[in-house]
């Protein structure tokens, strides 16, 4: 069984790609970005919202009457 990297790969086209609708090479700098000689960044959507703080048990509150 290959062992394949955790990392969810869907397809990650980098900022200008997305831009321009082009197919992204996906590399550190891809092919669109090199022979345009643009910066390539790639930003990782998180679809997940909300903070992490939400799973928390709703007995945390510490309530102190004198
Ligand atoms: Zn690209
Ligand atoms: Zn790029």
């Amino acid at each position: 069984m290959p062992n394949i990297s955790r990392q969810q790969r869907a397809t990650n086209a980098c900022t200008n790609c997305r831009k321009k609708h082009v197919k992204c090479s996906e590399e550190t700098i891809c092919t669109y970005c090199a022979s345009h000689n643009l910066k390539c960044i790639y930003v990782n959507l998180v679809k997940k919202r909300g903070p992490k703080a939400a799973n928390r048990p709703a007995n945390v509150f510490e309530i102190i009457i004198d």
